[in-house]
């Protein structure tokens, strides 16, 4: 017997774990990455289908960053002309109690982002790298499930956005829900944003006052399908 066999069958062993490892993130994850998986999902379970927004909830609008540069991280992330956002079915649903609660108070819902196709959160994390403020792609997102929601309020008179904290993606202690050092109008707009997202079941992000997520997230499988396939998806099976 040579000393090079132990070394080779070491060497296959490290090659095994290896494997093993990717194999269980992967089965951990569980990344859909075409339509047909998602599909599927469906017919078994109705609540996870993706819900264009506009369809369930009054007045909302959209202003949707990652399509254009003006986000941290200067480049447009989604297709220019994306102009569709989409929540499953449940946070949809909560989503349109909460406009309806709004519109009563003359406010009305504006929308960042939502829906987050997950090839774009790895992207962030290749940029950012701090789990305060982007999520670790091995995890993978509230976004990339389909059940968070970046918000704001505006004026359904006016149009304008309420004063809050800070704008979109201000990754300083300011955006924290606990931050005190603000006008008496800030927190209380914050304060009311909070009040009616959690009312209607959202959960709160303790450094991000505009991001709100639904629970249970474990259910939802990561998706990272484009918004033209799904958008193309969605008109086939209307
Ligand atoms: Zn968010």
């Amino acid at each position: 017997m040579t000393k090079s066999i132990p070394k080779k069958l070491f060497q296959l062993l490290l090659v095994i774990i290896e494997l093993s490892k990717v194999a269980e993130a992967q089965e951990v994850l569980k990344v859909a990455s075409n339509i047909k998986q998602l599909k599927l999902g469906i017919e078994i379970d109705p609540k996870l289908a993706l819900v264009e927004l506009k369809s369930v909830v009054p007045n909302i609008r959209y202003d949707l960053k990652y399509a254009t540069k003006e986000n941290f991280t200067g480049i447009a992330l989604y297709p220019r002309k994306t102009n569709t956002t989409y929540l499953r079915v449940d946070p949809a649903i909560a989503l349109g109690h909460v406009a309806e609660e709004l519109k009563s108070k003359g406010l009305g819902i504006h929308v960042w982002d939502a829906f987050r196709p997950y090839h774009v959160t790895v992207k962030f994390w290749e940029l950012i790298k701090d789990e305060r403020y982007v999520a670790n792609p091995s995890k993978g997102s509230g976004h990339n499930r389909g059940i968070a929601i970046d918000l704001t309020l505006y004026n359904l008179t006016s149009g304008q956005q309420l004063d809050m904290p800070t704008g979109f993606d201000d990754f300083s202690e300011k955006a924290h829900h606990g931050f005190d050092a603000l006008s008496e109008t800030k927190k209380l707009n914050r304060e009311l944003l909070k009040t009616i997202m959690e009312k209607n079941g959202f959960i709160i992000f303790p450094t991000e006052w505009w991001h709100y997520y639904w629970p249970h997230g474990e259910q939802y499988d990561v998706l990272d399908i484009s918004f033209k396939r799904i958008s193309r998806f969605k008109k086939v099976n209307q």
